[in-house]
């Protein structure tokens, strides 16, 4: 059995990145870029109204007041999209919509609230000044500038400056193929009938859920009875079309727990089984060339602890992301709590982020089975090995579920 800290560090020393893909930004929501990308064009790409109004020379607006409004002659008006064919000339305005070209010859927009227009002529009631509500070519970033680095997050701000800056493809790192494989003789779908002694399956239904949160999405999900030679089937075919194989129980030291037995069989090298950690013990990783194979305890509320911990920063690591554990904070504890001295704890909590600092309260029911108070619940709070107890009133190390991803 060894400690949290080292199999923490024995998952990252094995995550590597899955290659590069080049894909449509429609598909690169929450991808990470693979390459520097610069700018097909300036942004903006012309002179262009920040505002709806008219275009003059700035110098015709001079002394303009509401009560000296200055007259110029109206001689066109220009929307977004097209473009004034005219040459601004003195004592000259053209209309101008936001985003429309700005005409040659002037320099500035009145806005169209600082004006009025009377007989063809429009009444300036407000000076303005050279460059005044004008957005320059370029001003946001010029043809062949880096817009955005390697290893950027792409956002939905991201994306949408990709495509202001002509960009269609972008190199990504790949996200990995993920194959979950549901193992239990007494699983049943949510579409199967709950006979006595099965249940429902439901890791694969948080795997997946807490996958797509890592923006990976389709995965593949197998089931499997515990019988030696399916599941040597199974795991065999999905470690050749994975990535990441995640299996759901079958992995402690049951009679029929033969996932260890059948990953040895298929050549997996076992980099670590068992972590002194509660819940989640039977932990195993081991890898076969690149594909990297989670065996997870099937206990739900131990499964996604380790999906968090462990399996998420791998993955989150092999797409490029820098970010890659829960975000830590400290809390002040609201109950003393009580541990086994051997083992990690990783004990569901609720935050209360409205108190300095803020406090964290265990929550009700902390068996490995139970889901319900995790489901209600928004952070791991942390017991370190080698102690007893934490008093009520110290602070402890607290992870911030996904879902609780600020204060
Ligand atoms: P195992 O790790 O296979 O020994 O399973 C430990 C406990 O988790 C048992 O009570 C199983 O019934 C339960 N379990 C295993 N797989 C799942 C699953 N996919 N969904 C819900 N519970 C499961
Ligand atoms: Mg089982």
């Amino acid at each position: 059995m060894i400690s949290v800290t080292k199999a923490k560090s024995l998952v990252l020393k094995n995550s590597f990145t899955f290659g590069v893909v080049k894909l449509p930004l429609e598909k690169a929501l929450g991808l990470t870029l693979a390459e520097d990308v610069f700018a097909l064009n300036g942004v903006p790409s012309f002179t262009n109204s920040a505002m709806d109004g008219y275009a003059v020379k700035s110098k015709q607006t001079k002394a303009a007041t509401k009560d000296n409004p200055l007259a110029l002659k109206l001689i066109g008006s220009v929307k977004a999209g097209s473009f004034a064919k005219q040459i601004l000339k003195n004592k000259e305005a053209i209309k101008i919509m936001t985003g429309a070209p700005l005409p040659k010859g002037a320099d500035s927009v009145v806005i169209k609230e600082d004006t009025f227009e009377e007989y063809g002529k429009v009444l300036v009631k407000k000076e303005v000044k050279p460059g005044e509500n004008v957005r320059f070519q370029g001003e946001e970033i010029k043809k062949g500038d880096l817009a955005l680095r390697k290893f950027t997050v792409l956002n939905p701000a991201a994306l949408g400056f990709l495509a202001t800056i002509g960009i269609k493809r972008v190199k990504v790192f790949k996200p990995p193929v993920i194959t979950i494989i549901a193992t239990g003789d007494e699983l049943v779908t949510s579409s199967e009938k709950l006979t006595f002694g099965k249940i429902y399956d439901s890791n694969s239904v948080s795997l997946k859920a807490a996958l797509k949160e890592c923006g990976i999405d389709p995965v593949n999900i197998l089931k499997s009875p515990d019988d030696l030679t399916g599941l040597q089937k199974t795991l065999s075919k999905a470690i050749q079309n994975s990535d990441i194989v995640l299996i759901s129980g079958g992995i402690s030291v049951g009679d029929y727990d033969y996932v260890k037995k059948i990953l040895k069989s298929l050549k997996v090298k076992e980099i670590f089984w068992k972590v002194a950690q509660k819940p989640g013990k039977p932990l195993y990783f081991g890898k076969q060339g690149q594909v990297l194979v989670f065996g997870i305890p099937g206990n739900p509320a131990a499964c996604l602890v380790v999906f968090y911990e462990y399996i998420r920063p791998a993955i989150l690591k092999s797409m490029g992301r820098k970010e890659i554990s829960l975000p830590t904070i400290r809390g002040k504890l609201t109950k003393t709590l009580k541990k086994n001295q051997n083992l990690s704890y990783f004990w569901r909590g609720k935050l209360n982020g409205n108190s300095h600092p803020p406090t964290v309260t265990i929550s009700e029911k902390q068996g490995s089975h139970m889901l319900q108070t995790f489901a209600l619940g928004d952070c791991l709070i942390i017991g370190p090995e080698n102690i007893t107890e934490i008093k009520k009133n110290s602070l402890v190390e607290v992870h911030l579920l996904p879902w609780r991803n600020k204060l």
